[in-house]
């Protein structure tokens, strides 16, 4: 099958579903490919419960997200199914919350209502061919068999960088022991009148058991978080792993293996159960595009704005460090940062884009901008850029 497109967007999660709408929305005829079954990415498969990365760092309540658009409208959409939900407070900063099921139905309304995008799911990006610095041909492999695509651009939402890689664009990836530890959810349900302190319970029994070297070290970043309902509670683990088979199974291993020591520690777990393991590991960071500029730690710490500002962020420099776990480091509280536009466009090959986890920036600005918030509308003006590049204007 050969099929011919404006906009070829990789990747269905968060930042590629924003990029695909926006580039249809603007007229553009827009294909989106996902090797999953399902869109949402990371956030659906990690089981994640808070879009972090949409307010300003103002320690009071938020009214607004920081940046309007496709991140605003998933909110809306999100309070229309859970009514009474608010922004809460974690630490210096506002998360929102949401179910898994209802981001999944936002985001699939958000597909199928929209014309001009058609999406493939079970599609795997497998090889690209360039010329003159151009991508002119991209083929996949999956349930619809082998596809050739001719775009016109292309914006890379792969969380991984598989266009980026596969059209020979520049690139960066952190050394193994320096990259960010990876995570792992569990979903524990079963659980009977838990302590009001549970979420400090489970981290301290677990602790305790890396210090019997029952565990290894690295499972002493563990968090816990309730569920929606009484009885639920979700662990996430974090571990120095790349994604593949292998490391997946060992995820799961050791997965039960903290079940079980929490079954033996706390009595409200004793009749407890795994309901749900991660399909996947989880990784926070993999390869990140050389843009046309490359965000820094500086520019994220001194609030910096830029003269092509298109997303405003004031998550923290989140820094999951394989020896001393998460490290935070501020934007002054009342302020933000901007990312500015040449971070969503490749320096060496002219019709690619990169956004959510892949976009241009050093491993330290990662930690702030590969949040869920920030990826909607890194992936929103990844797409209104790549119609805009379409009729010759902008990047
Ligand atoms: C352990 C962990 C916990 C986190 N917790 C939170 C949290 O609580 N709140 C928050 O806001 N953020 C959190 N984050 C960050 C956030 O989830 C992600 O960074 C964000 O969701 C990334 O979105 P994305 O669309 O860029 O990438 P992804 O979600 O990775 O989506 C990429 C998509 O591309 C698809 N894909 C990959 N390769 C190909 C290919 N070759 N062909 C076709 N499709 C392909 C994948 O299947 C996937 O669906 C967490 C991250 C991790 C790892």
């Amino acid at each position: 099958m050969e099929i011919s497109c404006d906009i070829l967007v990789v990747g269905g999660g968060i930042a590629g579903i924003a990029a695909a709408v926006k580039a249809a929305r603007e007229g553009a005829n827009t294909l989106l490919i996902e090797k999953n079954s399902f869109p949402g990415g990371i956030a659906i498969h990690a089981m994640h419960r808070y879009i972090c990365g949409l307010y300003s760092s103002d320690l009071r309540a938020p009214i607004n997200t920081l940046n309007g658009g496709i991140a605003e409208e998933i909110c809306h959409e999100l309070k229309n199914l859970s009514p009474g939900i608010e922004a809460i407070q974690m630490g210096n900063v506002y998360v929102y919350p949401f179910a898994t099921k209802d981001l999944l139905k936002v985001l699939k309304n958000l597909i199928d209502k929209q014309t001009g995008l058609e999406i493939f799911y079970e599609t795997e990006l497998n090889s690209i061919q360039t010329k003159q610095d151009n991508i002119k041909k991209v083929i996949t492999k999956g349930l619809k068999g082998e596809l050739i695509i001719y775009p016109r651009a292309v914006i890379d939402c792969s969380g991984d960088g598989a266009a980026i890689r596969l059209s020979g664009a520049a690139y960066e990836l952190s050394p193994a022991n320096v990259r960010q530890l990876a995570g792992f959810c569990i979903k524990i349900k079963g659980i009977k009148n838990p302590p009001d302190m549970v979420f400090i319970s489970v981290p301290y029994y677990v602790l305790h058991a890396v210090i019997e070297k029952k565990l290894p070290p690295y499972l002493k970043y563990i968090k816990f978080y309730p569920g929606d309902i009484d009885d639920e509670g979700f662990c996430l683990i974090n571990l120095p792993f790349e994604n593949n088979f292998e490391k997946a199974e060992e995820a799961k291993k050791l997965a039960v293996k903290i079940h079980d020591i929490l079954v033996d520690s706390l009595v409200s777990f004793k009749d407890s159960y795994i309901d749900k393991l991660s399909s996947v590991i989880a990784e926070r960071e993999g390869l990140r595009m050389v843009g046309q500029y490359m965000l820094t730690r500086e520019d994220v710490l001194s609030a910096r704005k830029f003269y092509d500002g298109v997303v405003k962020n004031a998550w923290p420099i989140e820094l999951w460090n394989q020896d001393k776990g998460p490290v935070y480091q501020y934007v002054e509280a009342g302020d933000f940062y901007e990312i500015p536009l040449r971070c969503l466009k490749s320096i060496n090959i002219k019709n690619l884009y990169g956004a959510g986890r892949c976009v241009s920036v050093s491993h330290e600005a990662l930690g702030s901008t590969r949040v869920m918030g920030t990826c909607i509308s890194l992936g929103e003006q990844a797409g209104l850029a790549a119609v805009k590049s379409l009729s010759g204007i902008g990047l």
